[in-house]
């Protein structure tokens, strides 16, 4: 797993965004050496339509990691599919998308990580991007908290707090190695709060997030007829997107990562602290 991945074919998936509700095709391509993870609009033809997965990019976090290039061309809600990149060691690859935003599918990983296996893993020759943290770097807001430190391999401790027998407060602690992602985290599917579905409509987002897509909570009850996967699927869902979220470094992590209710604000925020300090990381 040391050197650089791709993918063997292209391969598409569709479904709709969860924001916009519109329908979003997603095919993913092989892509060279080097080029990491890009992000095209192939309905953009007037303008650069190619957007780079990493962190300088990123210009929003509320409800989703969403990223813009120079020319404003956007693309939203990329967590999910990055994770399942991350997950599977996929350093190169090209995801193009024929509208603003990615389908949402299922609301987890799952899907991204059978279209990628669809189009199959292809190894590369060169070394693979490793980023080593090389000293603590910590973000706080309030009771949140992310801290990236020193550490053996890629480890992640978060806990999650929500005022609802339905969530509570959950802990996971997961260290990337092959398989792993996909057995334990990539299922994990997006929630939401029955109460927020209105408030989300009134500003035109959540327009596509169904039972179908999103576990729904309602007081301290769990909707979905099917119920949760796992008792903790909500953890393990948050723990999906900081894969996801920390992927737009440009490469796999060395170090320890712990948080305390993380989000994608959050991440970005972490991320870019790391970077503002030469001696907090080396890239090996
Ligand atoms: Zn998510």
């Amino acid at each position: 797993m040391n050197c650089q991945q791709t993918i063997a074919h292209s391969a598409s998936v569709s479904g709709v965004g969860v924001h916009s509700g519109k329908p979003a095709s997603l095919t993913v391509r092989p892509a060279g050496e080097g080029v990491g993870v890009v992000f095209v609009r192939s309905d953009v033809t007037d303008r650069a339509a190619e957007i780079p997965a990493l962190v300088t990019m990123v210009t929003t976090t509320e409800l989703g990691t969403n990223m813009s290039n120079e020319a404003g061309v956007s693309v939203a809600t990329v967590e999910h599919f990055l994770a399942a990149c991350a997950g599977l060691g996929i350093d190169n690859v090209i995801a193009e998308l024929d509208g603003p935003e990615l389908p949402i599918l299922d609301g987890s990983s799952k899907p991204f990580v059978a279209l990628l296996e669809r189009a199959g893993v292809r190894g590369q020759t060169a070394s693979k991007r490793v980023l080593k943290i090389l000293k603590p770097v910590e973000i706080r807001h309030g009771v949140k908290l992310a801290r990236l430190s020193p550490g053996d391999g890629f480890t992640m401790k978060i806990a999650i707090d929500f005022p609802t027998k339905a969530i509570g407060r959950q802990e996971i602690r997961f260290t990337m190695a092959p398989g792993a992602f996909a057995r334990e985290i990539a299922w994990a599917r997006t929630f939401g709060f029955a109460h927020q579905a209105e408030q989300l409509h009134a500003i035109g987002k959540g327009l596509g997030a169904s039972m179908d897509n999103t576990v729904v909570i309602e007081g301290d009850r769990v909707l979905n007829v099917d119920g949760l996967q796992a008792p903790d699927e909500f953890v393990r869902h948050k723990l999906l997107d900081v894969i996801g979220d920390l992927f737009l470094a440009g490469g796999m992590i060395d170090g320890l990562y712990e948080a305390e209710q993380p989000g994608h604000a959050l991440n970005n925020q972490l991320l870019r602290a790391v970077f503002a300090d030469p001696t907090a990381f080396a890239w090996t």
